[in-house]
């Protein structure tokens, strides 16, 4: 699970970049961070599924009424290590 530092590091993260929290479902204004990161797999062929490649590594915030969850890339917020190659 996240530790409590990588918790507030994110959470400043994306209240840095959305000014309101509001949720598109209930409106409420109140979400809590997922304690975990997801790695949603990108699929070329919804025919079968295939594990292993390429893959959207995210964050969740849930909305605290109604469970809405609004998911995160982590490459766009800058918490993913750069590439060297
Ligand atoms: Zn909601």
């Amino acid at each position: 699970m996240l530790s409590e530092d990588q918790k507030k590091n994110l959470i400043q993260t994306i209240n840095s970049k959305v000014a309101t929290l509001t949720c598109p479902m209930c409106k409420n204004h109140k979400f809590v961070l997922a304690d975990g990161y997801f790695n949603n797999p990108m699929q070329t062929d919804f025919s079968s599924i295939s594990i292993g490649g390429p893959s959207i590594p995210s964050i969740a915030i849930v909305c605290s009424n109604c469970g809405f969850i609004s998911q995160h890339a982590l490459g766009v917020l800058g918490k993913l290590p750069q590439q060297t190659s």
